[in-house]
């Protein structure tokens, strides 16, 4: 059912096309064009405006002979870097960069599936529900498209993103995260004169620091440091240090108590760091930053959307894979919006580098899974 040749053309074509984070704009007048030769009608919200990027998120729909709610797409238009002058190679069926670029397969991978499901469906006149595809900007920027997407222009419940590496892997929960930001202030003094008259911040940093539960804390949440900066030299009591910190979890109560454990290390030990200065007491403080990152991803295992993807995988013979993630994807914030989605493999391999992969073959295969999830749906 599914031409290998067209899809891979298809690959080859969109792979040639630059699009890193920001400036997806090409990118996007070149599928709006391609997805209306499908049928589609084709919508842009106003994120782009709001996250500097030169394009928006784009909404597709495709009208269904099926009654029932539209099903859902998700994938993501944007690439990481290096990506200026992609030139795909394609030999003994496998797609690479020519070596000094990344592909593009994430997630150009799972748009061209998904356009080779369209193609076969209307082909075939295969009867389906209405379907809505979202491809959306800047995912590979902390999922920013996705955070300013307007879901009031979708009607979906469920649904289905192709964004991750492998073969019949089905992706059904991913952890919830908080990014923690602290700036703390003391007092500047020379530290070889009158270290005595100084507070100092990095000092602060590295007693809280030390009182904190870091790395994995148990199987569903971790908890890192990840960047502190701060001082100006070693002869000065250092006034201000920033940190910057996560915690991740599958389980929002352990998310929360996680967190506050960080804030009490920093707040105790702020408030501790005091000193007596010409009679007067001075303190030391803080700017704390908390932000929910991304919301927790959680499709348990007998909802509608994952007996269907089973269900369509065994009618291949080919049993799907569910798994949990590590890390947020775009899937993490339809969750948050109450949308069902998991995220099916896509077949790419050694993303986010210039060795990264995909096969004519494994794309084939996928868009023959999705066209069995859509026809079934
Ligand atoms: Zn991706």
């Amino acid at each position: 059912m599914v031409n290998r040749q067209r899809l891979s053309e298809e690959f080859l074509r969109q792979a040639a096309i630059d699009s890193p984070s920001y400036h997806e704009a090409e990118m996007a007048e070149y599928l709006k064009d391609r997805f209306q030769r499908l049928g589609g009608s084709i919508e842009f919200d106003d994120a782009g405006g709001k996250i500097g990027s030169d394009t928006n998120n784009m909404i597709i729909r495709l009208p269904g002979e099926k009654a029932g709610d539209p099903l859902l797409l998700s994938v993501h238009m944007d690439t990481v870097t290096p990506a200026k002058n992609v030139t795909p190679v394609l030999q003994a069926g496998i797609i690479t960069s020519a070596g000094e670029t990344i592909l593009g397969a994430d997630d150009k991978s799972g748009i061209v599936e998904i356009i080779e499901a369209i193609e076969v469906l209307k082909e075939r006149k295969i009867p389906h529900v209405p379907l809505e595809v979202v491809i959306t900007i800047c995912e590979e920027q902390g999922l920013l498209g996705a955070k300013h997407l307007d879901f009031a222009r979708l009607k979906a419940k469920q649904g289905v993103a192709l964004d991750t590496t492998g073969m019949d892997i089905v992706i059904n929960r991913a952890p919830a995260a908080n990014r923690i930001k602290a700036d703390i202030f003391g007092l500047e003094a020379h530290a070889g004169i009158c270290p005595e008259q100084g507070i100092s911040a990095i000092e602060i940093a590295g007693r809280a620091i030390a009182r904190m539960p870091l790395g994995r804390i148990d199987e569903e949440t971790t908890a890192n440091i990840g960047k502190i900066e701060g001082g100006l030299a070693s002869n000065i009591v250092p006034r201000r240090v920033s940190l910057w910190g996560e915690v991740r979890s599958h389980n929002l109560d352990k998310l929360r108590l996680q967190t506050e454990l960080i804030v009490k290390a920093l707040e105790e030990e702020v408030d501790r760091a005091k000193i007596k200065l010409n009679g007067e007491i001075k303190n030391a403080s803080m700017a704390l930053e908390l932000l929910e990152d991304f919301p927790l991803m959680q499709v348990l295992d007998d909802a509608p959307i994952l007996q269907l993807i089973q269900a369509a995988g065994e009618s291949l013979n080919r049993p799907q894979q569910i798994r949990a993630a590590g890390g947020g994807s775009d899937a993490n914030i339809y969750n948050g919006q109450g949308i069902a989605m998991v995220i099916l493999a896509t077949g790419m391999s050694k993303v986010h580098t210039i060795h990264e992969q995909v096969s004519v073959e494994d794309m084939a295969k996928v868009s023959e899974l999705l066209i069995e999830i859509i026809r079934r749906a």
